[in-house]
């Protein structure tokens, strides 16, 4: 804009040099583009500003969205899928199993009395023993599974693309880790208290629903526990 204003300014003046023209209009005329060249500025600043701000609120409706399509997805205070979201997950698992892709099993664990655990070292307590195993769960899988919390002291594993035999694995290594853990000292005894799970293990079989599926490591784990729990259990 400075520019301009320039140039018109040493054209108009080299004008009235050169030629007999009406300086007063001259002037006027100078005055009026000065003020035409100054409004477009401001008005430029202005839609510069607007254009700033609507990209920030932009930025920051794109984090909310994500904020609420985690809340949606993931449990409060472990930070795993939900169960609602693993029900999805395993609905785009069937389809892809059922059109000849790769299949997956599952790892249902359930806590072993963890009545216990909350007894002796309470809610708070049992809370932060959930958290430890939403951790040690997700550090035994592989970047493709998906570990979810479907409630309670309750977890599931899908492993994508994974055997009976892999399953089992998995879970083993997921048991000895829990065992390893040190919860405190016990309250009724001179040792220290541990938390175990008992898991049991079913594979997806093309084209059966997923409740029968999850029914049969369910059933699994129900045999696991009656076994003793602290144990897995390879469904049919
Ligand atoms: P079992 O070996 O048969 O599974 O015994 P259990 O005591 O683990 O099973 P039960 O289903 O009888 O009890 C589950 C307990 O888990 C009871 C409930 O208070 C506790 N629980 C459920 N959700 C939470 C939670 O979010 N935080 C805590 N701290 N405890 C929970
Ligand atoms: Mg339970
Ligand atoms: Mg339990």
């Amino acid at each position: 804009a400075g520019a301009t204003w320039l140039a018109y300014a040493v054209a108009s003046a080299l004008l009235a040099l050169s030629m007999d023209v009406d300086l007063a209009m001259e002037a006027m005329l100078l005055g009026f583009f000065t003020f035409l060249l100054v409004a477009m500025v401001y008005m430029a600043g202005e839609v510069t500003a607007l254009r700033a701000a609507f990209t920030r609120r932009r930025e920051r409706l794109n984090d909310a969205l994500a904020r609420l399509s985690d809340l949606a997805m993931r449990d409060e205070l472990t930070g795993l899928y939900n169960r609602r979201y693993i029900m999805e997950v395993l609905s785009q698992q069937k389809a892809l199993a059922d059109r000849g892709h790769v299949g997956f099993a599952l790892c249902y664990c359930d806590l072993d009395n963890f009545k216990l655990v909350n007894d002796r070292f309470g809610h708070a307590g049992g809370d932060e023993v959930l958290k430890q195993f939403a951790e040690i769960a997700q550090s035994v899988v592989r970047t493709m599974d998906y570990v979810a919390r479907l409630g309670g002291e309750e977890f599931i594993l899908v492993l994508v693309g994974a055997d009976h035999k892999e399953a089992l694995n998995v879970a083993s290594r997921l048991a000895q880790r829990c065992r390893d853990i040190v919860l405190g000292p016990d309250a009724d005894s001179d040792g220290t208290m541990h938390f175990s799970v008992s898991t049991g293990i079913a594979s997806y079989r093309v084209e059966e629903r997923l409740e029968d599926v999850i029914q049969r490591a369910d059933s699994a784990l129900y045999r696991a526990k009656t076994g003793g729990r602290d144990q897995i259990v390879v469904g049919p």
